[in-house]
C-alpha cells in the first residue's frame, strides 16, 4: 500500500473540517470520531501440508445505533489503520441515508486468488467462529456484508456458521448481508452499490445550479464517463450509466485501460476480457499501458471503483474530469482532495455516494427479521385494485386502454421493484440534504464538508438523545 498517509487520520481531518460547521459539545465530537471498539486475531488454518497464520480484523466505529454494518474485504493490503478508517466513513454513511446502524468493518489480511476455495472457505468460517466468540456479530450486534475480495459465496459460509453455532435462533438470517437470493438474500443487493452510484451522480447532475458552477449541461445524456474498476460497483455503475445514455469512454483494470472518444460497450468489454483475459486490444479502443492512465484522460465524469488511494499527489493536477464520483471508499488522498477542490472539480464523496450497498443491505435485514418477501402480501391486492381502476375508467369513458398500457398500469410491486424504488428515494433525498446544507453555508467549499457535515449532525443528535454520557 502507499503509505503516503494513515487512511483512518484522512477520515479524522474531513471530520474536523466538517465539524467546524455543527454545534456540538467537543467531547461529543471526539466520541464520535474515534472507534468503539478494535479487534485483531490471529489464527491458524492448515493450508496443504503447512499451518498458516492468518491475520484478520473487524473494528466497530460507532454503537449509537445497532447493530454495527459494514463489509468484510479479503486482501493482501488490509491492515487495522485501513479497516479503521473504512468502519468510520461506514458510520456516516449509515447516517447520511437514514440506515439505522453504526459503523463497522472487518477485513482478512490475504490474496484470495492465492488460495482454493476450499481453504478459502475454511479461512471464512474460522474467522467466523472468531467473531461469535468475541461476539462481533450477530443480527443485533454486527451485521457484516461483501466488500473489496469477498461476495455471496462467503456471505453464504458466514451464514452457515453463524446457524451451526446459534440453533434455533430465529433471526439468524439476518447475522450477514448480501447472501444469495435462495439463502436468505434480497432481490437487487448485488447491483445496488452501481445502482445507488448512477442515482446519486444523476441527481447532482438535474442540479441546474451545481452544473452551472462547473460549466456542464444538466443531465446525465451523453456526459462522458471514465470508470476506473470492473469489479462489482465498477461493472454495474458502467452498465447503469450507458443505459442512461451516457458514454462510457474509458475503462481501466489492472492489466491496463482502454480508452474510445466514441464510446464502449460495457458488456462487450466484459465479454472480451473473459475471452482474452484483459480488457486490453478491445477492438476499436486505443490501449493504455498503465492502468492509472484512463484517469488522466479526457472525460467529464471519472468514477473510480476500486480501492483507496488511486488519485493522489503524483497524478491528481493531470486530472481532466470536471467531477469525480467516488464509487470506492477513499480513492482520493487528502492532497489529491485539495489539488482537485482548487482545480474546480466537483468531488462527489465516497460515504455518500457509494451508500447503496449498505440501503439494500439494510432492507435484506429488514426481510430476514419480518420473514417475509417484499411485496408477498400486497402485489395481488394492487393488482386487482388497479384492475377494478381501470375497468370504472373504460366504462365511463367508452375507451379501451391498450394491452401495453394496462399491464404497465396494473403492475403490482414485486422484491426487485421496492427495492430499486427504495433505492432510488434514499439516494435523492440524501442528495438533496446534502446540496441544501451545502447552499445554506457558503463557507463549505466542497460537497465532502457538506456531507459530513450532514452524517455529523445525525449521529451527535443521536448521542445527545441517547444521553448515555454517565
Ligand atoms: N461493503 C459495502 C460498503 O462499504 C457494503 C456494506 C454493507 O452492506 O453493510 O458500503
Amino acid at each position: 500500500m502507499n503509505t503516503e498517509y494513515s487512511f483512518f487520520d484522512a477520515v479524522c481531518e474531513s471530520f474536523d473540517k466538517a465539524a467546524k460547521y455543527t454545534k456540538f459539545d467537543k467531547g461529543i465530537l471526539e466520541q464520535i470520531k474515534q472507534c468503539n471498539s478494535v479487534l485483531r486475531i490471529h489464527f491458524p488454518v492448515k493450508i496443504g501440508d503447512q499451518i498458516e497464520v492468518i491475520k484478520a480484523y473487524r473494528v466497530q466505529h460507532s454503537h449509537h445505533k445497532l447493530p454495527c454494518k459494514g463489509g468484510i474485504r479479503f486482501s493482501e493490503m488490509v491492515n487495522l489503520d485501513e479497516v479503521m478508517a473504512l468502519s468510520a466513513l461506514m458510520t456516516y454513511k449509515c447516517a447520511i441515508v437514514n440506515v439505522p446502524f453504526g459503523g463497522a468493518k472487518g477485513g482478512i489480511s490475504i490474496n484470495p486468488k492465492k488460495y482454493s476455495e476450499r481453504d478459502l472457505e475454511r479461512i471464512t468460517r474460522r474467522y467466523t467462529s472468531e467473531l461469535i466468540k468475541k461476539r462481533f456479530i450477530g443480527p443485533g450486534e454486527d451485521v457484516p456484508a461483501p466488500d473489496y475480495g469477498t461476495g455471496e459465496r462467503e456471505m453464504s459460509w458466514i451464514l452457515d456458521t453463524y446457524m451451526a453455532m446459534h440453533p434455533g435462533e430465529v433471526d439468524a438470517l439476518g447475522c450477514v448481508t448480501g447472501k444469495p437470493v435462495t439463502q436468505g438474500g434480497v432481490k437487487g443487493r448485488k447491483e445496488a452499490t452501481g445502482l445507488g452510484v448512477f442515482f446519486g451522480i444523476r441527481e447532482v447532475c438535474n442540479n441546474e445550479e451545481v452544473m452551472q458552477k462547473i460549466g456542464l449541461p444538466k443531465g446525465i445524456e451523453n456526459k462522458k464517463v471514465i470508470v476506473q474498476g470492473l469489479g462489482n460497483v465498477g461493472y454495474h455503475t458502467a452498465k447503469f450509466f450507458q443505459e442512461g445514455g451516457a458514454i462510457i469512454v474509458g475503462i481501466a483494470e489492472y492489466e491496463g485501460s482502454i480508452y474510445n472518444e466514441k464510446g464502449l460497450d460495457v458488456e462487450a468489454v466484459v465479454a472480451h476480457r473473459k475471452q482474452t483475459g484483459s480488457i486490453l486490444n478491445f477492438p476499436g479502443a486505443q490501449n493504455f499501458e498503465k492502468n492509472t492512465d484512463a484517469i488522466e484522460a479526457s472525460c467529464d465524469i471519472l468514477i473510480p471503483a476500486a480501492l483507496e488511494n488511486v488519485i493522489n499527489s503524483s497524478n491528481a493536477n493531470k486530472i481532466k474530469a470536471k467531477i469525480i464520483g467516488e464509487a470506492a471508499n477513499g480513492p482520493l488522498t487528502p492532497e489529491a482532495d485539495e489539488i482537485l477542490n482548487q482545480k474546480g472539480v466537483l468531488i462527489i464523496p465516497d460515504m455518500y455516494l457509494n451508500a447503496g450497498g449498505v440501503t439494500v443491505s439494510y432492507f435484506e435485514w429488514l426481510k430476514n427479521l419480518s420473514h417475509v418477501r417484499y411485496g408477498r402480501l400486497e402485489k395481488r391486492f394492487m393488482e386487482n385494485q388497479s384492475t377494478n381502476i381501470l375497468a370504472q375508467i373504460e366504462s365511463m369513458t367508452g375507451n379501451k386502454i391498450p394491452d401495453n398500457q394496462r399491464n404497465l398500469l396494473i403492475h403490482g410491486p414485486d422484491e426487485i421493484d421496492l427495492v430499486r424504488s427504495g433505492l432510488e428515494d434514499t439516494m435523492i433525498k440524501a442528495t438533496n440534504e446534502i446540496l441544501e446544507c451545502w447552499k445554506a453555508n457558503p463557507e463549505i467549499k466542497d460537497m465532502r464538508t457538506a456531507a459530513f457535515v450532514v452524517a455529523i449532525n445525525k449521529v451527535g443528535t443521536s448521542y445527545e438523545e441517547l444521553g448515555i454520557f454517565p
